[in-house]
């Protein structure tokens, strides 16, 4: 692994230097948030110290410089996502919001009594609460595709559950607590068959490899900006332009109307129509410079990437007691487990003594912990930024922990 220069990249991001009780914090929650790349941090600054007015509406100077670059982050974002108009790229708060907007306005427009919305069990709460609401509102049904014993799609069932009734299908490009790495584009092929609209929440594979909207051949897609090395508050929802250009406004207020009269409002199109109101300028601008940074480490960062997951599940699963939960034939660098007679909260706070930072809980997918037959696991996730001796570090203590918890 000498190629991937990981001390170099580190000294990117500042707060990796944080120390906890005389330690270097090893911090292995990068699937619930990254950290920040300086570049990024000094985006944020130069703009509010040099750059900042309101967007759109400025005839002077620095409003239009403000506005450009706004836009230009759009145009950047496009790209990232090989999208071939900007258009259809809209600002959001992050992933969640991007699925409200499409459930709550495409599915007014389109969802009809007995229409089906298909899921799959390991869908994050994001993905599933939404569609219940606009399921219920239309008087349509959420179908819940099973996965196999290895934590994948059971592809069997999906062909299965797809009818011409099936209207939405929306499911996770890759599971935030098992990291299995779906096969999306054959999902997508499937869904469209059935005439289907397809939605890829993109919120764990945005940030480890390429994703191309063009050669997957969805109709939405969403991801947060917070888990690319970007800010909080500002994400992404795309979608087909012509479809957005259908859609009823989700908000409404300034910026994303035509013409306002008493006697009735008319709204422009796409993305406009679904940014009312002064959007998260400086994260739409830090957010570009975010997706530029990890775009340009692509792909050996991913290789990297990889490389400590396998480290990790080979020490990982050398630790009696210890269960992996979720051993998918492909995954990102997401490890969830359990360790037998230790709560997954006690682990986590051992682990935490030790200045490793994990998650635990259910990690917003008790559908998916109840399919399972768990109440929640340990969730260690690994960036490009990483080390080596971060991983050994997570073993050493949860072989700590096992001999504690199992006396
Ligand atoms: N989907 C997935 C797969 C996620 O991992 C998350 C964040 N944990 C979300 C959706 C929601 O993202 P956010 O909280 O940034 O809106």
């Amino acid at each position: 692994m000498a190629a991937f220069d990981v001390a170099r990249i580190r000294q990117d991001f500042p707060l990796l230097a944080r120390k906890e009780r005389g330690h270097v914090l090893a911090y292995l929650d990068s699937a619930a948030s990254s950290q920040k790349p300086q570049c990024v941090i000094d985006t944020i600054a130069h703009y509010y110290r040099e750059q900042h007015a309101n967007i759109h509406r400025g005839v002077y100077r620095l409003s239009e410089e403000a506005t450009a670059a706004y836009e230009s982050s759009r145009k950047s974002v496009a790209s990232f996502l090989h999208a071939p108009d900007a258009r259809g790229v809209i600002f959001v708060r992050g992933a969640t919001e991007a699925i409200n907007l499409v459930a709550d306005s495409w599915g007014r427009a389109h969802l009809k009594p007995n229409d089906e919305i298909l899921l799959t069990a390991m869908e994050h709460h994001a993905n599933i609460v939404p569609w219940q609401v606009a399921a219920e509102r239309a008087g349509a049904r959420v179908v819940v595709c099973p996965i196999t014993a290895s934590g994948e799609v059971d592809m069997a069932a999906f062909v299965k559950l797809l009818s011409p009734r099936t209207r939405m299908a929306s499911f996770v490009h890759v599971s935030n607590a098992l990291g299995t790495v779906n096969p999306v584009v054959e999902m997508t092929r499937l869904a469209k068959a059935v005439g289907a609209t397809v939605l890829i929440d993109a919120c764990q594979s945005a940030s480890h490899f390429d994703v191309d909207v063009t050669a997957l051949g969805c109709d939405f897609l969403c991801f947060s900006g917070h888990k690319v090395c970007g800010p909080t508050g500002i994400g992404v929802l795309w979608g087909r332009p012509e479809l957005l250009d259908q859609m009823p406004p989700y908000q409404t207020g300034g910026d994303m109307i035509q013409k306002v009269d008493f006697a009735g409002t008319t709204y422009r199109p796409a993305p406009e129509r679904f940014e009312a109101g002064t959007p998260h300028i400086s994260g739409a601008i830090a957010l570009a410079v975010a997706l530029d940074y990890v775009a340009k480490l692509r792909p050996d960062a991913h290789t990297y990437e990889q490389h400590l997951l396998a480290r990790a599940t080979e020490k990982l699963r050398a630790i009696p007691g210890l269960r992996i939960v979720g051993e998918a034939s492909e995954k990102v660098s997401v490890i969830s487990f359990l360790i037998d007679g230790a709560h997954h909260h006690d682990v986590g706070m051992l682990l935490d003594a030790d200045a490793v930072a994990v998650r635990v809980g259910h990690h917003c997918c008790m559908p998916l912990m109840k399919v399972l037959g768990i109440p929640g696991t340990v969730r260690a996730s690994f960036a490009f930024y990483n080390t080596e001796e971060e991983v050994d570090r997570l073993a050493t203590s949860l072989v700590k922990v096992r001999a504690m918890t199992s006396r």
